[in-house]
């Protein structure tokens, strides 16, 4: 049984996931690309995952059969487990609880070798819709409290299998990285009586030069205070907290605008490893007002190094002006 414990100096929760237990020889390999001999995603291979949560698959066609053109499955070594009771407990001075929560597997295309950059914009928006539809019917769930949709892209990224797919966790606890940015960006409301994200995109229109690109709804920037080289944001123009109201039109805008800076990413750096994390505001309601959701992408060039690690400063060596510049000019 997974088990959550909270850190009593910082509060951080970290999963301690026992199901996925390694011993000291299983973090050898690592940096070894994956080999591709068998994909449990392939069609025909339906029968190695879990049985399947969800998929968009043609009406003649039964579950766990070929067909589909999304499928979502429970992860087969999930980090929480939702048979688990929602218990906390003590030991001794320290707080622990059961680990209680969803890990479903969006597996986003049939094709072994596609990723999002190239895919074609129809199957990207599935994607989005799969998104919506798991993050709709998880917040429903009592007691969970935060629903994180996220990508590894290639092992260096943390994927450990090659074929396209996403990862949504829905966690007891809202996180502390979300909880940092909502009580910053309480504070701001409070004081201006604005959302800080709002204004960072007016901001960024003013001045132009960290734009990566607009549509009418949606705009990708490279962030003031980019952490890492070649970090983009992709946000909603319209003042909005919550990732599951999305509609029809601003499914197709995102897609299409997180699948060009996948790919203009892909193209200047050559298909590096990335992350991306989908923030939201949590299912409890709060933040309507302060909050706002958006996309985060983090290409993996750079390693995160012992400064990094002892102080949560980052040295990010590519100016994010120089990064956006430098990615609006790659050909599509
Ligand atoms: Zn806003």
């Amino acid at each position: 049984m997974p088990e959550l414990r909270k850190d009593p100096i910082t509060n951080r929760w970290v999963i301690i996931a026992t199901e996925r237990a390694k011993r000291p020889m299983d973090f050898a390999k690592s940096g070894e690309e994956m080999k591709s001999a068998f994909c449990p995603f392939d069609y025909g291979n339906e029968y190695t995952t879990p049985p399947e949560i969800m998929a968009f698959r043609p009406p003649d066609t039964e579950p766990n059969s070929p067909g589909w053109w999304i499928r979502v499955v429970p992860n087969k070594f999930p980090a929480l487990d939702p048979s688990s009771r929602i218990e906390r407990y003590g030991h001794g001075m320290y707080d622990a609880m059961m680990g209680f929560g969803y890990h479903e597997i969006v597996i986003e295309t049939p094709d072994h070798n596609a990723t999002i950059a190239t895919m074609e914009d129809r199957q990207v928006e599935e994607v989005v819709w799969a998104y919506k539809a798991r993050y709709n019917a998880l917040a429903k769930i009592p007691d969970l409290k935060y629903i994180l949709i996220f990508k590894n892209h290639k092992r260096d990224a943390g994927a450990s299998l090659a074929h396209a797919h996403s990862q949504i966790i829905a966690t007891p606890i809202i996180p502390k990285r979300v909880q940092e940015e909502m009580s910053g960006a309480q504070m701001y409301f409070q004081y201006k009586e604005r959302c800080v994200f709002c204004d960072i995109i007016y901001q960024e229109r003013m001045e132009s030069t960290r734009i990566v690109e607009e549509s009418d709804r949606f705009i990708a920037i490279n962030p003031y205070a980019s952490r890492f080289p070649f970090e983009t944001w992709v946000l909603p123009k319209n003042h909005s907290h919550d990732f599951g109201k999305i509609n029809e039109k601003e499914v197709q805008e995102f897609s299409q605008l997180m699948r060009r800076s996948l790919l203009r990413i892909h193209k200047a750096l050559e298909n590096p490893p990335y992350n991306f994390m989908l923030h939201t505001s949590p299912t409890t309601g709060e933040g309507n007002r302060f909050y706002h959701w958006h996309l985060e992408i983090v290409p993996r060039l750079t390693k995160v190094a012992g400064f990094e690690w002892g102080s949560g400063f980052y040295i990010n060596p590519t100016p994010p002006e120089d990064a956006a510049k430098f990615l609006r000019g790659v050909e599509l």
